[in-house]
């Protein structure tokens, strides 16, 4: 190897001009950048140097990089100095420095060396970051997950350290009762409830498998005291290693919710018992009722026969009201009777075409339609819904025999029509009728409710009440509009 050969002169050019890029790469650098002599004398200073420390090239180049350095970090700049000369790098070693105006700033420092042109080590370029905003957002997230209303968990998902607890906050401790020291010896199984184990496990093992990178689950947590409490958990893997190698857990208190959720099903099921016994008691009270009726109906019966030569005329008009009375109260019943079974009985359910039902219903009808000279209308299709067919047969049988019932003085007209809406079929069941009330249109769904009298129109009032049964079991709803120029349009709601 010989002497190394003079740069010619286009090779002088090309090394001023990389010196002169390189210069200006150093000048126009976001970081600061600083060369020092073997003796921690600054040689040169960029503009970022100067917008971090304060201090302009004049004030500064040739003196001591001491004066950016805190006192008690005096020893470190020598060890920094030693490290480089010895040929080692620094990066991004992190560590304070002081401005000009005293303040403390947090900086992370890349070192390294500067060469002769004989390859001796003749300095040092430091290059800093000001780390004081990343520090302070840092320590504002760490505050911020400190004081969090939820438990905030950090544990290790690598193979040989799985649910090694790393960090926990405030609100985790203060959840389940221990300190953090006793929780770095808990493993969430340790104080799952035995119910909700086998759950948490097949998730647990999952995200330790790779299937899945997050999972929540509703679970009980055992307090250090020994009570359990009902917790929402939610584990999601932290990016950044590959695989990832920690996961953080979330842990939020819903005893109260759940405490809620626990009284409203036990209400429900209350109501639901209470509703099935009222049912029960209707249907067996009318059932119990009946015996002594048909007797009393027979006597009456018997008694008309046998003795009536016996009765004048008030005593055989008495003996009228009582077998008209009796007969009455035979409707009702069997009426109630029908209207508990709805509940009860196992109706067959499936896709009903509601025009095929009507046709049943009408020829059941037919001879009142006839006797009334009715006219029944049908506007448009009717639709398919989902339910038992003999129920709407009884629902169609009702309103329309109402129509015919509560006429006016024209011939009755009834019109049926549907109407497709957002989730539902709308069907109406329209007359030209005496109309209702709007006051009392709610009244007249309820049991035994009705607006005349028997001597004015019969019938036992549960009708509509029976009407309604069928359509809410069916999730539908009903009620009546008034119809301008008189009558009444009874519609029901059912979902399709
Ligand atoms: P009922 O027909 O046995 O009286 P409902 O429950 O069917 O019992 O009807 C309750 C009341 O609602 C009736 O007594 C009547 O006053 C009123 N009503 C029912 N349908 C009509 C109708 N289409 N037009 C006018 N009023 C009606």
């Amino acid at each position: 190897m010989g002497e190394p050969t003079p740069p010619s002169p286009a090779g002088e050019e090309r090394v001023e001009f990389e010196r002169e890029h390189l210069a200006a790469i150093v000048r126009s650098s976001e970081d600061a950048i600083l060369s020092k002599d073997r003796n921690a004398i600054v040689t040169s200073w960029n503009e970022a140097a100067e917008r971090l420390y304060g201090y302009t090239p004049d004030e500064i180049v040739g003196k001591s990089v001491a004066l950016l350095i805190p006192p008690e970090r005096q020893g470190e700049e020598l060890e920094i100095v030693r490290k480089i000369l010895a040929g080692e790098r620094i990066d991004h070693y992190e560590t304070e420095r002081i401005r000009k105006d005293g303040t403390r700033i947090a900086v992370s420092l890349t070192a390294s060396p500067i060469h002769d042109a004989r390859g001796e080590v003749v300095g040092v370029s430091t290059q800093a970051r000001d780390m004081t905003t990343t520090q302070a957002a840092l320590r504002s997230v760490e505050q911020q997950l400190h004081g969090a209303p939820v438990g905030i968990a950090v544990f290790s998902v690598a193979p040989d350290t799985f649910g090694q607890l790393l960090t926990a906050n405030l609100e985790m401790t203060r959840l389940l009762g221990y300190s953090p020291a006793e929780m770095a010896e808990l493993s969430a199984g340790a104080i799952t409830h035995p119910d909700d184990a086998e759950p948490e496990r097949i998730l647990f093992e999952e995200l330790a498998a790779g299937r899945r990178s997050s999972f929540g689950l509703e679970k009980r947590n055992r307090h250090r005291d020994g009570h359990w409490i009902w917790v929402w958990l939610t584990v999601s893997l932290l990016g950044g290693g590959d695989p990832p190698n920690m996961a953080i857990a979330h842990l939020l208190d819903i005893s109260e919710r759940k405490a809620a959720e626990d009284e409203l099903e036990r209400r429900r099921r209350n109501l639901e018992r209470s509703n099935a016994e009222l049912d029960q008691f209707a249907y067996v009270a009318s059932h119990d009722l009946k015996e002594p009726l048909i007797l009393l109906s027979a006597y009456t019966r018997m008694l008309a026969e046998r003795h009536g030569d016996d009765l004048d005329e008030e005593g055989l008009t008495f003996l009228g009201h009582v077998r008209e009375e009796a007969a009455r109260m035979k409707s009702m019943i069997d009426d109630l009777l029908d209207y508990s079974r709805l509940q009860t009985s196992a109706e067959e359910a499936g896709r009903v075409a509601l025009g095929d039902v009507l046709d049943t219903a009408l020829r059941t009808l037919a001879p009142r339609v006839e006797e009334t000279g009715a006219r029944i209308d049908v506007d448009g299709e009717l639709p398919v819904v989902e339910g038992s067919s003999v129920q709407f047969e009884r629902l169609f049988r009702n309103l329309i025999g109402n129509a015919l019932k509560f006429r006016g003085e024209e011939p009755p007209v009834v019109t049926l029509s549907a109407e497709r809406a957002d989730h539902e079929w709308v069907v109406c069941v329209r007359d030209n009728g005496i109309g209702i009330d709007p006051a009392k249109a709610e009244r007249i769904f309820e049991v035994f409710q009705r607006l005349h009298s028997q001597d004015e129109y019969a019938g036992t009032g549960m009708g509509l009440a029976i009407c309604k049964r069928i359509v809410e079991r069916h999730r539908g709803r009903i009620w009546v509009d008034p119809v301008s120029g008189g009558g009444s349009a009874f519609k029901f709601a059912l979902p399709h």
